[in-house]
């Protein structure tokens, strides 16, 4: 028995399905989780010491390929003078500066602790600012786990098929609307039967909670009309995209500014931190200067704002890793739609910049309907395959991959050498 099978039989025991998480649950893929003991670059090393080439990448955190000495001595210093203080400190007023001096849209931010927290606190901000109720997300779109945004979310909650999830009261996503990704008339005829009682409008501007589904050509700037033209708070639900398709995220890589904007993954560099931000005067009914309620024992927490702006600056000085990530996903992703060609297989393969995955169907994945046309159980075999010959994916079809700047021209060839017997061995 594996040391992972081994940890695995203990975990089950005292932890649900024995993981503090779903996505890292191996169970829609037929296996057991590895459990992992350390990481380093593009790599990452399980409890029986088998090393492989990582596309997890902590689900985005770790831009800069894993254990960055940079980040970890920022952490390291930090940590000296304390770990928390539940009172104000400069750590946090240097990240909102650094934020709000970094990217257009945000006037004012404040710091969670997850992205969950910062969705939930985006939405409650959108209320309270517009005095509606009604929200509109996107069917295959995932914001976290709160209540009012367990409806018709993608990954975890996809690949468990279940829609919704038990224990949410029915009241609590009464007010929450469903539309089409990619598909604008089924926003707007949500406007028109809901007219004045929309107080936001959430999307992630490239989803990666369905795999990975581009927004066409005007999408994004279709939802920004819309909600300008019907005073709707339009939140960009950037935790994979911010800092990812470029420094400025969705917002820079589209040219189009949100109401609100909500971060998490990369600003904590592999701390828990989320925030959400944007316009002055939404920001500011914000308690304790408004009275929208919120707040956090741990938030803006000392040691995590040092690990995050320390990832932060070295991304905005080295424009550089955006345009090697980018040349890496292009090898990487187009790679794989070269070999799916040269081994005749109708599947498709989706990606911008870093992030990328590929679906088992003959049919372009445009919407949440489309990626679940995906054959799961070959998206099985794949990971099993990969994982047995050293690439670590996210155990579900609807996971992204997250190249790093960490992934080298070695690692991408040693991934499509795999993939490429995957294909010769189906
Ligand atoms: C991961 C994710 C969240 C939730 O963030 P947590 O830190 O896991 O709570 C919200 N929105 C998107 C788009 C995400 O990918």
């Amino acid at each position: 028995m594996s040391r992972s099978d081994e940890l695995f039989e203990r975990a089950v025991k005292v932890i649900p399905g024995g993981v503090n998480s779903p996505v890292r649950a191996y169970g829609s893929v037929g296996m057991t989780p590895r459990f992992i003991e350390g990481a380093t670059g593009p790599y990452v090393v399980d409890a029986d010491s088998k090393r492989y080439i990582d596309y997890i990448s902590s689900w985005g955190p770790m831009i800069l390929g894993h254990n960055n000495p940079e980040v970890r001595n920022a952490v390291i210093r930090k940590a000296e003078s304390g770990l928390s203080f539940g009172a104000a400190t400069e750590s946090e007023v240097e990240m909102a500066e650094f934020i709000c001096e970094n990217i257009p849209s945000i006037e004012m931010i404040r710091m969670v602790n997850s992205g969950t927290e910062a969705v939930m606190s985006a939405i409650r901000a959108a209320r309270g600012y517009t005095g509606r109720n009604k929200i509109v997300k996107f069917a295959g779109c995932y914001h976290g786990h709160s209540d009012a945004l367990l409806v018709k979310a993608g990954s975890g909650v996809m690949t468990a098929g279940i829609p919704d999830s038990a224990g949410v009261p029915a009241g609590a996503t009464q007010d929450t609307l469903t539309a089409v990704y990619n598909n604008l008339e089924s926003v707007k005829m949500l406007f028109e039967e809901n007219e004045g009682q929309i107080a936001a409008v959430i999307v992630e501007p490239v989803a990666a909670n369905m795999g990975v589904v581009l927004p066409k050509e005007g999408f994004l700037k279709g939802l920004r009309e819309l909600c300008t033209k019907n005073g709707t708070v339009l939140i960009f639900d950037e935790v994979i995209t911010g800092f990812r398709l470029a420094f400025g995220g969705a917002q820079e890589r589209f040219g189009i500014e949100a109401d609100l904007v909500t971060y998490g993954k990369i600003i904590g560099a592999g701390m828990p931190v989320g925030a959400f931000g944007g316009k002055r005067e939404i920001m500011e009914v914000i308690a304790p200067v408004g009275h929208v309620y919120q707040a956090g024992t741990l938030s803006g927490n000392p040691v995590a704002m040092a690990a995050g702006l320390t990832q932060l600056k070295i991304l905005k000085d080295h424009p550089e890793i955006y345009t090697n990530m980018s040349h890496m996903g292009d090898k990487l992703y187009e790679g794989m739609k070269e070999l799916v060609k040269k081994y005749g297989k109708p599947w498709k393969v989706n990606h911008i910049c870093s992030l990328g995955c590929i679906y088992f169907t003959d049919q372009d994945v445009e919407n949440y309907e489309d990626a679940k046309t995906s054959d799961t159980e070959e998206f099985a075999r794949y990971f099993r395959y990969m994982l047995e010959h050293g690439v670590h994916l996210g155990p579900s079809q609807f996971e992204a991959m997250f190249l790093s700047n960490a992934h080298t021209e070695e690692t991408t060839k040693e991934t499509l050498d795999i993939f490429e017997g995957f294909l010769k061995a189906e």
